[in-house]
């Protein structure tokens, strides 16, 4: 038994709901996802591994693994899509439609069209030749919490010695990228008639001196930090949302200040965290007010995978272009501390994903089957 045709394949990805988002109304189990990945690795040979996610209920893993050892390769996607907009979609966004040399539906380059390239990319491939194990990696819910690739992290378990993420990159490798951390300042202080500010502690005026001390950070970072491989090469800090108090003659009792941070590789995002505390808490110690800071998701790690990695060398070669970095996040940080050396690529265009009309242009799958046949022989074979 062998897989379905490629096409057939990405019909039924496609077609497999399995939005997760944070938002409860929008999330949706993976299984069907999993399901099918799992039957058509088994018909190709793999050992499969259908892992549940501790909390998560409906959300799984899939492990599947050709050969025996530690030192594999790894090919890893994750199985959700983001949430989309029906209305502003010219198609079905769960029904595969080929237009203008185009596959159009939801997934289709973000990102389950890569398993379907690797499946079909195997299939001249005899598992039973390999010297080094190959495993297929399927994660949930990389579009919302991670917690796919947490709970992998967690088993401490070795997956292999590399790892090639297919996201959409349009086919040219990836070794870094910004980590991102959302937080929130919370001021509480005490209300009371304007007219005499003893008779209260004002929140505004406390996040007044605590976004001064941020931006007086900011500086610092990007005085510190720096990398020429990014668009922007310096680490950011976005004041993004702002709320608090409720009228002009009382004084202002609450004030909450939310911003992100995407920090360099070499940054960690613990540090960050601490530092923000240490700097705000002083700066606001004799305001009478009280300060919380919340992380309002667990936040990315930067990504950098070494220049001179095989797995960096070997996607270069092939592809013909220089490893670079990119503005969006990935799995790749949480890969990276499992011991695998990982690099970003995948066909498809980032510009398509989280879009309405999502394709995937067929002219990517035949360089990027070739691509995937090339790393296996490479890296399993030899
Ligand atoms: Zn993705």
């Amino acid at each position: 038994m062998t897989p379905p045709s490629l096409r057939e394949m990405m019909q039924r990805l496609i077609g497999s709901p399995s939005v997760s988002s944070v938002s409860p109304e929008w999330d949706q189990s993976n299984a069907r996802v999993i399901d099918h990945l799992a039957d058509w690795c088994q018909s190709a040979g793999f050992r499969v591994e259908r892992l549940p996610i501790d909390g998560h209920p409906g959300k799984f893993n899939l492990v599947a693994t050709a050969g025996r050892g530690p030192d594999g390769l790894v090919l890893s996607g994750h199985t959700d899509t983001v949430p989309f907009d029906e209305a502003r979609w010219n198609s079905d966004p769960f029904t595969l439609t080929e237009h203008d040399d185009r596959w159009y539906g939801l997934g289709s380059c973000d990102m389950k069209g890569f398993f379907a390239l690797v499946l079909e990319a195997l299939r001249d491939i005899d598992l039973g030749r390999l010297q080094h194990p190959l495993v297929l990696l399927a994660t949930a819910n990389e579009e919302s919490d991670m917690c796919g690739a947490r709970a992998l992290l967690e088993t401490h378990r070795r997956l292999g010695r590399y790892a090639v993420i297919g996201e959409p990159t349009g086919l040219r490798p990836v070794r870094l990228h910004k980590g991102i951390a959302m937080e929130a300042i919370r001021l509480h202080g005490r209300s009371g008639h304007s007219s005499d500010p003893a008779l209260g502690a004002n929140a505004l005026d406390g996040m007044h001196q605590a976004m001064a001390e941020l931006i007086t950070w900011r500086s610092e970072l990007q005085t510190r930090y720096r990398n020429p491989l990014f668009a922007v090469e310096v680490p950011t800090l976005n004041l993004g949302h702002i709320h608090g108090g409720d009228n002009p003659n009382r004084i202002c009792a609450e004030c909450e200040l939310q911003f992100d941070i995407r920090p360099l590789p070499g940054m960690d995002l613990d540090e960050l965290r601490s530092e923000i505390d240490r700097r705000v808490g002083s700066r606001l110690q004799d305001s009478g007010l009280e300060f919380e800071r919340i992380s309002l998701f667990e936040g990315t790690p930067a990504m950098e995978t070494p220049e001179d990695s095989p797995i960096v060398r070997a996607a270069e070669t092939l592809t013909g272009h220089s490893a670079g970095a990119v503005a969006f996040g990935t799995e790749g940080p949480y890969l990276n501390r499992m011991g695998m050396q990982t690099v970003i690529l995948g066909p498809g265009s980032i510009d398509q994903a989280h879009q309405p009309d999502e394709f995937l242009a067929l002219d990517q799958i035949g360089p990027g089957t070739r691509i995937i046949r090339e790393l296996v022989t490479r890296f399993c074979m030899a």
